[in-house]
């Protein structure tokens, strides 16, 4: 029988875990044997007990990684080089953006696996789609660091000391998280208002009950449910557009991404400086390679001197850890279904949902896009 591995996570300020208790009692009770490291639950509140409660064994890191025929996890760890050849990794990874990782993978003779590979319009693979869940989380989590950094209220409220006027909330690209961003906004009271530059996002807006922003701007979507990136013109006239819409809001949450690119800039310098002192925005796309608010650091908050607060918001899915945990965990274990048969772990050539995940197999890059873009790595 498999023994599937669970590691503690190693990334900085990573506090969830790829597989909780109760999803490992269900793996024990089909037979599969879970080893946890010791710890690897305890950001997301799990503690060994609990594994153990489950069914599982609790060992240390070395235990687990010499043992696992498959091992779990959520970001690459950082010692890559104690997975040994024929093992499997199932994770986050990343691959398109740090071609390195799948590099060492492949030279190991270890089979990656990437969740974020996963075609998002695939029925089946729903329930594995882990950039969803963790879409989800985070657009949520958004939505209270606004309301917890503003210094209103975000309802209306009626007091005999008066009444408030709700905040008015704009939420810049309604994909996952700017969608449960906007209706977490809506549910706190907010005047919420979403805007997207797909045309199905702005129909997904209204069915929030959220006001839509349209703007003298061009649709662009593109393949799979993604918008495409805008040309230069294009981005110009949505910029000016969007500079003026943005001034009359309190708070700001943006959340647009393009596949494979730098996210675009929506609130340039000029617009953060016409927010009003006191105004809140939240970037979502806020990463190394830039973010949709000038000025925005991940990890960091920023007060501008004119007073408007700018939280570079990278990796809120870690921040609600038991949530995402529960989530990528139920994620996990639907592709485990696919992946174990009769006990025993097969990647299978004509499974659709294993020839786009699988990065790695049998000491090769396997995946055209992660192979395409190490190669550009190499040439550039
Ligand atoms: P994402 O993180 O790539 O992008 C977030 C949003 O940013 C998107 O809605 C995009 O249109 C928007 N955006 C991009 N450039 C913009 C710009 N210049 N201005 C304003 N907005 C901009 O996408 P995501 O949230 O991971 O998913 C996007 C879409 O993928 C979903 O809304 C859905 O249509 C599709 N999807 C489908 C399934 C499914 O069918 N099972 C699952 C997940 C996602």
């Amino acid at each position: 029988m498999a023994i599937i591995g669970v590691i503690r996570e190693t990334a900085p300020g990573e506090r969830r875990v790829a597989l909780v208790p109760a999803d490992a009692g269900k793996l024990h009770l089909s037979g599969l044997d879970v080893l946890v490291e010791s710890g690897a639950g305890a950001g997301a509140r799990h503690d060994d007990e609990a594994y153990a409660t489950a069914g599982a064994r609790v060992a240390g890191r070395a235990q687990v990684y010499a043992e696992s025929d498959i091992l779990l996890c959520l970001r690459p760890p950082d010692d890559l080089e104690a997975l040994r050849g024929g093992q499997i990794l199932v994770g986050l990874l990343a691959p398109l953006a740090d071609a390195r990782v799948p590099e060492r993978l492949a030279a190991a003779g270890v089979t990656a696996i990437s969740l974020d590979l996963l075609p998002r319009t695939l029925s089946r693979a729903q329930a594995m789609d882990a950039l969803t869940s963790q879409a989800n989380v985070a657009g949520y989590k958004a939505a209270l660091m606004a309301a917890d950094a503003y210094g209103g209220f975000l309802p209306m409220l009626v007091t005999a000391a008066g009444t408030t006027r709700p905040a008015r909330v704009l939420v810049l690209g309604a994909g996952i998280a700017g969608l449960q961003a906007i209706a977490t906004a809506r549910r706190l009271g907010a005047v919420v208002t979403g805007y997207d530059v797909r045309e199905a996002a702005r129909d997904d807006i209204a069915s929030t009950g959220a006001s839509v922003l349209r703007l003298d701007a061009p649709a662009a979507a593109g393949e799979g449910g993604y918008a495409r990136r805008l040309t230069e013109a294009e981005a110009a006239q949505q910029q000016q557009a969007l500079d003026d819409a943005v001034a009359g809001f309190d708070i700001v949450i943006t959340a647009a991404q393009v596949p494979g690119g730098r996210p675009p800039l929506l609130v340039t310098s000029d617009a953060v400086d016409r927010l009003r002192p006191g105004a809140v925005v939240v970037d979502l796309a806020a990463g190394p390679h830039g973010g949709n608010v000038a000025g925005s650091e991940p990890g960091r908050t920023v007060v501008t001197p004119r007073g408007v607060t700018l939280i570079g918001a990278a990796d809120l899915a870690a921040r609600v850890p038991e949530a995402a945990s529960t989530a990528y965990s139920r994620n996990v274990c639907s592709l485990l279904a696919t992946l174990v048969r009769d006990g025993v772990p097969a990647i299978d050539p004509q499974d659709e949902v294993h020839t786009a995940v699988v990065v790695t197999h049998r000491g090769r890059i396997t995946h055209p896009r992660v192979a395409a873009a190490l190669a550009e790595e190499v040439t550039s």
